[in-house]
């Protein structure tokens, strides 16, 4: 995982950011680049957050800097340690590593206050005792200047003892805040004496009851960013018109270090929702089964449903790094994940939907063992032994009692190879009362064994199949979008609208060979012809469950081909 841009000068495919980490190298503005990842610990991460993370980590390693794990802890309303605990180990299992560099805002929570005192003793940060309605509808809009505070210019001391007072906890939420005294007619509406510290009276997962006032974002960001010595404050788009802000602050305080802000285009994916807000509205809601429920886009969902974390990084390198917002096909994301898997998952015969095939020549209780292949892509996965004998599973949709024109596989009176085993016709087919078929009689050809035949016939479909006597029963989830539309809540439609009400299926007794019995969780295999599938953790020895993380099919690449 460690791709070195040795060459600085070199014009190797590089994007914007690091084309700037490179020049400020080569100049020598900065001797190794430090970045940082900078999640609000009120969710889980998501899709959009792994473009971030394989970024800042990834340019880290490629420059021989290093990248910073920082919590954005301000809002202890919103935040908890169970997010904090979820977010360490998915950054871990997406294979980054911020060694001894983990930080939390908070943890600057005195150095902040006291940067907060320094900008009201010079004279640019003021105690607005208005109220939030207040601020907000003297704020101004695009084309209006704002109105000042009447508070704006009451003299220094006075706004000292009220911070302090503040602080002391003299005063109840929304109360008063402190703001920077700025520029009330700036065209930049973050530069109309923003914000700077809010009275919460809450407990903070980290300092307790120590403090009642919170930096906001704006005024802990590009600090913790100076303190911590980063060069290279790589964040989405939404905090461009911030940038000035972060500019202000920083030259105005006394800080050890002036990091920059970048900003990139976040990630957009087609029949997915990427906002911690309404992710947790799902959650909440139970319309998934939490905030690791395979249809998620979130890291722990993606790693439920059997996505391998370098499909994800491979797929980070794919899309990336632009200046403008754009969407990206969630078909992308799925063939970046299909190329490991295909390369890794081994091979196993499971049977979705079971119906009985009887080999009316084969001895009654004989038994064979098949020698299978684990993975035709990797030579080195060896071979399994599969057992066959009289009554099989085959797949019910392999087999039609009146097939049209195009349907090759399974019929009567047909020859059909069955993996890695034999060729078989079907001669009759039995039905239950109501004309359901229960079970197909065939006959088997002795001289084809391991699939092929001796007179060169080739049977025009190959079926997967379990032995009945030797196969275990399972539960298999099966996994559509989460969102039907592909720009779900686009229009003004209710984003819950566009909700897939076939997003999971559950398929009860499919029927898998018998290795698979002792699977354990996060175990992908590809089930032959059907997909890649992986041991859910609700999965139990004798109760198994494997969800279906992508059907075979590979719709991207038709896409591609198709559009040429
Ligand atoms: P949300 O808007 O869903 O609440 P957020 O942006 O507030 O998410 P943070 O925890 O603040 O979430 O994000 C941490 C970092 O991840 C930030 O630097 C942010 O810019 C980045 N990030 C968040 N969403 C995306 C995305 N969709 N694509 C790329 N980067 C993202
Ligand atoms: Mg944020």
């Amino acid at each position: 995982m460690t791709t070195q841009a040795t060459d600085l000068q070199a014009p190797e495919r590089r994007d914007f950011i690091r084309e700037i980490v490179a020049a400020d190298i080569v100049a020598g503005r900065v001797a190794a680049p430090v970045t940082r990842f900078p999640p609000e610990p009120n969710g889980c991460l998501h899709i959009g957050h792994a473009k971030s993370i394989c970024l800042n980590f990834g340019i880290a390693e490629e420059f021989g800097g290093r990248c910073h794990l920082r919590f954005d802890d301000t809002n202890p309303v919103k935040e908890e340690q169970e997010y904090i605990d979820a977010i360490v180990e998915d950054v871990r299992w997406l294979g980054f590593d911020w060694g001894e560099h983990l930080y939390h805002a908070s943890d600057y929570f005195e150095q902040l206050y006291a940067w907060a005192v320094h900008l009201i003793e010079g004279g640019v940060a003021y105690v607005d005792d208005q109220s939030a309605d207040e601020i907000r509808e003297t704020r101004g809009t695009l084309t209006e200047p704002g109105g000042a505070s009447p508070w704006r210019d009451r003299p220094v001391a006075e706004s000292l003892d009220l911070l302090a007072r503040m602080k002391a906890g003299e005063f109840a939420n929304g109360a008063r805040v402190l703001r920077a005294k700025i520029d009330m007619a700036s065209p930049n509406l973050n530069l109309r004496d923003p914000i700077l510290y809010r009275i919460v009276h809450a407990s903070h997962s980290r300092t307790g009851d120590a403090w009642c006032i919170y930096p906001t974002y704006d005024f802990a960001h590009g600090q913790s960013d100076a303190i911590e010595g980063v060069t290279h404050s790589i964040c989405t788009l939404e905090f461009e018109n911030h940038r000035p802000l972060y500019d202000w602050l920083v030259e105005h305080l006394p800080v050890p270090h002036v990091p920059r802000q970048y900003e990139f285009a976040r990630l957009n994916l087609t029949h997915t929702v990427l906002s911690k807000r309404i992710l947790l509205r799902l959650v909440q809601e139970g319309r998934v089964r939490g905030w690791d429920d395979p249809r998620m886009p979130t890291l722990s969902g993606l790693r439920r449903r059997g996505f391998p974390a370098e499909g994800i990084r491979d797929f980070a390198a794919m899309i990336g790094v632009a200046k403008t917002d754009s969407v990206i096909e969630v078909g992308q994301l799925e063939f970046a994940v299909r190329a490991v898997l295909n390369r890794t998952a081994p091979r196993r015969f499971g049977v979705l939907d079971p119906l009985k095939l009887v080999i009316t020549n084969w001895p009654e209780g004989r038994v064979e063992t098949m020698e299978v292949v684990n993975n035709p892509e990797d030579p080195a996965a060896g071979m399994r032994p599969v057992a066959f004998g009289r009554e099989l599973w085959i797949e019910r949709e392999d087999f039609m009692e009146e097939p049209p024109p195009k349907f090759f596989r399974l019929a009567p009176g047909r020859e059909v190879r069955l993996r890695n085993a034999y060729f078989v016709t079907c001669d009759e087919v039995v039905k239950d009362a109501s004309g359901a078929v229960v079970e197909l009689r065939c006959s088997y050809d002795p001289a084809t064994r391991g699939g092929d035949a001796p007179d060169g016939r080739r049977p025009k479909a190959t079926l997967h199949w379990a032995s009945a006597a030797h196969a275990v029963p399972a539960e298999v989830r099966l996994y559509d979008h989460l969102f039907s539309s592909p720009f779900p809540g686009a229009g003004g439609t209710d984003l819950f609208e566009d909700l897939n009400p076939a997003s999971e299926t559950i398929v009860q007794g499919a029927m898998l060979e018998p290795s698979l019995a002792e699977a354990t969780v996060s175990e992908t295999v590809q089930f032959e012809r059907l997909g890649y599938f992986v041991v859910d953790p609700d999965s139990r020895p004798g109760a198994l469950v494997f969800n279906r993380t992508l059907t075979l099919r590979d719709t991207w690449a038709r896409v591609q081909s198709k559009g040429g």
